[in-house]
């Protein structure tokens, strides 16, 4: 008779990727990307390469004190900024955003994040300065220089009334003149993953990609100024900071032929059905429910837990993305973290065949996350064709699951042409330096102009 693994196993298949699906899904990237830097083409791509009207990368030469928002991650966070000459000094605080104010209007989330603003300021002795911000706002913009961006849509959770076609920019200044006591000049606006390629860039010549794996999934990269068709900023400079926002990858069904069941179900269960398709494979705001759904129909086949799940198991949410990493941190043969969140769940029944099976469901659906990461970035490494090339990396699922950049390199090692030699690095809170870095060069340039 089969054993329940074996079955585990098989229904297991659907969630591996071959190397064909793979090669098929790096060229439908690679024509999505094609449409959304091309003129005629970009009002109907699903890929939507916005433009940031980031040219210069930083030459690790800047200097000052700033300040800057992260809105957008697991975390809304203010920081303040020192960079030196030797040295880069970074204070920074959480703030909450209460549910209410993530799916509430639009000119609360502002007033909120400018009260944040001003008691940081307060606490860090700065309240009276007029000082330079960066706001890292990780949500699709269709941008209209480096201070004025356009809401495309929300995601990850949030859905506030009033933004989506507004500039936010404008929504936050509006909400500091509302208030009266600050002045503050607001120097640029940009995605996570653009800021963590601005930051790796500070200290890596060679980075020119930035990828985002955390609550969300994005990736931005240098591309020729010449191929944006849609640029409009200032000539003459060779290169541009595109955010693909691959994240949509996908809402036109071009990845229908290796989704499963249980993509379709975490999809439809979202705010937002139908919308941010590859992001929902991938990143964190999804992975630990994957997981759970697959040991749902595994619990009702009968083949884990004798059959009987929990109620915790059954609560959709419930099975955090967090549990994945702690999952696989384990040794081969050892289950003491898996013991432990089966045990938070409720199932304390579970045998170690049980955790074996729990394990290898983490394993896959972790594996696919990271083998579709590695499609995108050796698709724009492919399109770059650079002999070297840093990737910058940022976000909770790259940072804490034990095997994720291993799976990585391997991966995108296999995908990438001959002669093409990339890195991988962690880029250590690209949203915040990201957002300091681009104020110090915009502010530069404002000295050089002047
Ligand atoms: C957003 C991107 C962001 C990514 C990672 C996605 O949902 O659309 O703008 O970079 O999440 O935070
Ligand atoms: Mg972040």
């Amino acid at each position: 008779m089969r054993q329940a693994r074996d079955i585990i196993r098989e229904e297991c298949e659907i969630l591996h990727l071959t190397d064909k699906q793979i090669r098929e899904i790096m060229s439908r990237l690679h024509n999505d990307l094609i449409k959304g830097l091309g003129k005629d083409t970009h009002a109907t791509s699903i890929v939507k390469c916005w433009l940031t009207y980031i040219q210069d990368l930083p030459n690790g030469k800047e200097r000052g004190k700033f300040l800057a928002l992260d809105l957008g991650g697991t975390n809304f966070r203010v920081l303040i900024i020192n960079l030196g000459e030797n040295h880069f000094d970074m204070q920074s605080k959480i703030y909450a955003i209460p549910s209410h104010i993530m799916t509430g209007t639009g000119v609360a989330l502002f007033d909120h994040i400018a009260e944040c603003l001003a008691n940081f300021m307060k606490e860090h002795n700065v309240y009276e300065e007029r000082l330079a911000l960066g706001f890292t706002f990780s949500f699709p913009l269709k941008q209209l220089g480096l201070t004025k961006g356009i809401l495309q849509r929300w995601t990850k959770g949030f859905s506030c009334s009033g933004v989506v076609g507004e500039d936010v920019v404008q929504g936050l200044k509006d909400a500091i003149a509302r208030r009266g006591d600050l002045s503050l000049s607001v120097m640029g606006i940009l995605n996570d993953a653009t800021g963590t390629l601005m930051s790796c860039a500070h200290k890596e010549p060679h980075c020119r990609i930035g990828v985002i794996i955390g609550t969300g999934s994005n990736a931005c990269y240098v591309e020729k100024t010449e191929n944006c068709e849609l640029f409009d900023g200032e000539p003459g400079k060779p290169d541009l900071l595109i955010n693909t926002e691959w994240g949509a990858f996908g809402d036109d069904g071009t990845l229908d032929f290796v989704r499963t069941e249980f993509d379709r179900e975490v999809d439809s269960n979202s705010i937002n059905p139908g919308k941010q398709i590859q992001e929902k494979m991938i990143s964190g705001m999804y992975m630990g429910e994957l997981v759970r759904l697959a040991l749902v129909k595994f619990t009702k086949m009968g083949l884990l837990f004798g059959g009987h799940g929990s109620d915790l198991l059954f609560q959709r949410g419930s099975f955090y993305t967090k549990y994945v990493s702690e999952i696989e941190s384990d040794k081969p043969g050892d289950f003491t973290s898996c013991m432990e969140v089966l045990e938070e769940l409720g199932l304390s029944h579970a045998t170690e065949a049980d955790m074996a099976g729990v394990r290898h469901v983490c394993e896959c659906i972790s594996r696919r996350a990271a083998h579709l990461v590695s499609a995108g970035i050796a698709t724009l490494l492919n399109k770059m064709n650079e002999p070297r090339v840093t990737v910058g990396i940022d976000g909770s699922v790259y940072r804490f699951h034990p095997h994720f950049h291993t799976l990585m390199c391997e991966k995108i090692a296999q995908l990438v042409r001959p002669g093409i030699q990339f890195d991988l690095m962690l880029s250590e809170d690209g949203s915040g330096r990201g957002a300091a870095l681009v104020a110090a060069v915009a502010c530069r340039q404002r000295l050089q102009f002047a």
